[in-house]
């Protein structure tokens, strides 16, 4: 089972799902819990403990010099701009590049081969029993968000039970996290802001056929647009968390609201069995 937490927004508690989540099934299952977030990951403040790292690396192009003979086709090809050939010396620019591989292919004189670059890291840690986390991290001034959420993929591909905490919104981070997912839970918040962006949300689950269900976090009671939207939308509200000074206090506090409190785990229990009745998984 591998289930997604995702929002069209930050700040809706999306991080806050998946941690209560996680730590509530660890107690009864294996489970593992990958940080998708690779700009901003923060799961690893809820579940401090020793971690392994491990780089992740992109290969990029090199052009050897001395056997180009600056013919252009590698500049050509290149649709991302990367490159740009000159009458005595190619100019690689990195940041732009995409790691296809197409302009060492192109070459007529095996002018380029790749090298690893490296771009961010993995941690992985087991915080208790029962639960691994594997976070993200992009390096600061990578654009290439999305080969570290990848490899962080890769790495849980083989665990049974793994939830995946996306970067807020509805950028290619985010479609590369829910790729593959058998579900997804959208957490939104019953604001203007928050319905709106969780159109757009929903827009793209539908768009990669992944079946979703709405949590409503911070409640005020006044869920109407919310609900109405769900109803048009045939999209089953699986939980309703309510705004209070006490579940914020456990929060700031980087605790979680589960451990904290262990009669909210039930709810969480309950939520995971709609997921799984979501994703058409057999009990
Ligand atoms: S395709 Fe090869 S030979 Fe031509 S400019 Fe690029 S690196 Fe040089
Ligand atoms: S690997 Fe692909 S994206 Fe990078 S420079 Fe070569 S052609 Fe451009």
């Amino acid at each position: 089972m591998k289930l997604a937490i995702a929002s069209g927004k930050g700040g809706t508690g999306k991080s806050m799902v998946a941690a209560n989540l996680a730590f509530t099934l660890s107690t009864t299952d294996k489970v593992t819990l990958v940080d998708c977030d690779v700009e901003e990951p923060n799961l690893h403040l809820f579940f401090p403990a020793p971690a392994m790292m491990t780089e992740v690396t992109v290969p990029v192009p090199v052009v050897d010099e001395t056997t180009c003979q600056h013919c252009g086709k590698c500049g050509e090809f290149c649709q991302y701009g990367a490159l740009t050939v000159l009458s005595k010396r190619v100019l690689f620019f990195p940041e732009l590049c995409h790691s296809c591989g197409g302009c060492m292919l192109v070459c007529p004189n095996d002018a380029i081969h790749e090298e690893p670059k490296r771009i961010g890291t993995l941690s992985i840690s087991m915080p208790q029993p029962g639960l691994k986390l594997i976070s993200g991290t992009l390096d600061t001034g990578s654009p290439h968000a999305v080969p570290v959420i990848r490899a962080a993929k890769k790495l849980a591909a083989q665990d049974p039970v793994v939830i995946l905490d996306t970067a807020p919104g509805t950028s290619c981070p985010v479609v590369e996290a829910l790729d593959g997912c058998d579900a997804c839970i959208l957490v939104t918040e019953s604001t203007p802001f928050g319905l709106h962006d969780l159109q757009l949300a929903v827009d793209v689950v539908a768009r990669l056929g992944i079946p979703a269900g709405i949590v409503i976090n911070r409640s005020d009671g006044k869920d109407a647009e919310t609900l109405r939207f769900c109803t048009d939308h045939d999209l089953e509200v699986m939980m309703t968390i309510p705004f209070s000074c006490e579940i914020a206090a456990i929060q700031s506090r980087g605790d979680l609201l589960c451990r904290e409190r262990p009669e909210w785990q039930k709810d969480f229990c309950a939520l995971y069995a709609k997921c799984r009745a979501l994703a058409g998984v057999d009990e």
